[in-house]
């Protein structure tokens, strides 16, 4: 058994280093490799790793530590890679999660390393955190047929998976595929069984039941253990299996010409993605499309949905005032000096917030690409508040709206949807019926729910239409009394007079949850 990937040069392992190897040795482990992370540890890494023959090192620096690296490092690594105990460049690659390093300058490290890992045929032991695009357009450039590479604690989906193998790229499994929400499972049953390793990648990564404790590469048996499950095969098997490929990859073999055969006789992965690189995997992906229901399945072909949604519209109008009334004055309305009147567009501003009940509506989408939703919605509100605090008609609201909605996760159980559009809105308030066409943006989170008759598909969208444009013709008059304090839509008490405000712009806020129900094909 063989830890392909355990960072035990580290501090945490600095006080009991020699019980913790123990340990490994004792539950059966007979190799560790040992990544290099950033120059400054080296040579830390080569005097643990020259204190024991079972203990292997890479070399090369990790994205974290990319930034501001003197190019002089490049050199080093080129040097470094020919010492005694080097058995892979690495590890190197991208990590957009923590992003320590700016993106161009952790794709420039990569790949320079990777010509580094191809100059001196070493295998390549790539870090890969939300950084799947890149890596896999960076390996596609660089493959040129001698390229070897592990994509070490692979937690990406089985999409990924299928193009790293293509490229000609192995995978090593960690600790997280026995988390209890891990969505791995997939990933290990379709790996084919000479493409992968293990590893802890000690102190992280921690598998159960230690979760929580620090990681140790004793502890490397719990992910053959959780492999063996998936795969319906025997512990036995798969360590015998990764080790096989272990050996291969990083040819820690006895003899120098045994290795060098070894790796020339490594086949040469086909360049063209669509090719059927390995048959294994045909088989395991047909059976799973065949009988599973599986949601990979329905967001691929994500192409139309229907659905029903529910809301609640928030109309906020800024008005202009064209005459005003004098509130605080006691006195009889009619008198002419308590009145204000403006020209159209001078006027001071008020905004003013009526929430309806309800909206409700319907919408149909369709999938332009995976991560890419047009959608068209239609709605239809009552706004009651108006009616209910100033006596004047309820505002009836029909809404449509054409929304692209862009998918930052597709793949995810939880999907999050930034989303922009336009729409138009026809709003009768009982006196005068108006069009008007606006913008709309939002955020929608939205939930996979596969079926066996298709995928449902629940968002919640926050949206605000912006409906643009001065209403000319649109005055709101408003009678009032201040002595009462009433106000109301029409009077034919001569003391009470009419306030009137002009239309300026108005933004309707609809928050809603749709239920989308795409069909199975
Ligand atoms: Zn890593
Ligand atoms: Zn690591």
């Amino acid at each position: 058994m063989i830890d392909s990937h355990a960072h035990i040069d580290t501090t945490p392992f600095a006080a009991d280093r020699a019980e913790v190897l123990q340990r490994a040795w004792d539950a059966g482990i007979t190799s560790i490799i040992i990544p290099d992370i950033q120059p400054e540890h080296r040579d830390n890494l080569i005097s643990i790793t020259s204190s024991d023959p079972r203990l292997y090192r890479g070399i090369g620096v990790h994205p974290h530590h990319v930034a501001n690296l003197p190019e002089q490092e490049l050199n080093e690594i080129d040097k470094g890679a020919l010492a005694d105990r080097v058995v892979a460049i690495g590890e190197i690659g991208l990590d957009y999660h923590y992003d320590f390093a700016p993106a161009e300058t952790q794709k420039e490290w990569f790949r320079a390393q990777l010509q580094l890992a191809k100059k001196h045929h070493l295998p390549a032991i790539i870090h890969n955190r939300e950084a799947d695009n890149d890596i896999l357009d960076i390996l596609h450039d660089e493959q040129d047929g001698t390229l070897q590479g592990v994509l070490h604690c692979f937690s990406s989906d089985t999409e990924v998976l299928r193009k790293a193998l293509d490229l000609g790229m192995l995978v090593s499994f960690t600790g997280n595929i026995t988390f209890k929400r891990s969505t791995l499972a997939n990933v290990v049953r379709y790996v084919p069984t000479d493409r992968f390793m293990i590893e802890t990648d000690a102190p992280y990564i921690t598998p159960e039941p230690y979760r929580g404790k620090r990681n140790e590469p004793a502890y490397v048996a719990r992910v053959a253990g959780k492999i063996a499950e998936i795969k319906g095969l025997s512990m036995d098997q798969i360590i015998d299996f990764s080790t096989t490929t272990a050996k291969k990859f990083f040819a820690l073999c006895a003899l120098i010409v045994v290795c060098t055969i070894t790796a020339v006789a490594q086949p040469t992965p086909p360049r063209d993605e669509d090719y059927p690189f390995d048959r294994d995997w045909e088989i395991a992906l047909d059976n799973y499309y065949a009988d599973s229901v599986a949601w990979e399945k329905w967001i691929k072909p994500r192409r139309l949905g229907v659905g029903l949604s529910i809301g609640t519209l928030t109309v906020v109008e800024l008005q202009q005032f064209l005459q005003r009334y004098n509130y605080r004055s006691t006195s009889v309305p009619t008198d002419p000096s308590r009145w204000t009147y403006y020209q159209r567009g001078e006027g001071p501003e008020r905004s003013f917030s009526f929430e309806s009940l309800s909206a409700i509506g319907g919408t149909v989408t369709y999938g332009l690409s995976t991560n890419v939703v047009l959608e068209a919605s239609g709605f239809y509100s009552q706004n009651t508040k108006p009616a209910k605090d100033f006596g004047l008609d309820p505002i009836t609201t029909i809404m449509a709206e054409f929304t692209a909605l862009y998918s930052l996760n597709p793949y995810s159980k939880i999907n999050f949807l930034p989303q922009a559009g336009l729409c138009y809105a026809s709003i009768d308030d009982g006196t005068l019926t108006r069009t008007k066409f606006g913008v709309n943006t939002g955020l929608g989170i939205g939930i996979n729910i596969p079926t066996k008759i298709g995928l449902f598909y629940p968002v919640f969208n926050i949206r605000f239409n912006f409906l643009l444009g001065t209403d000319e013709n649109r005055v709101v008059t408003r009678y009032i009394d201040p002595i009462v304090g009433g106000i109301y839509q029409n009077s034919t008490n001569p003391n009470i007079k009419s306030e009137d405000l002009a239309d300026v712009n108005s933004i309707y806020s609809l928050p809603r949850l749709t239920i989308l129900y795409y069909l199975p094909f």
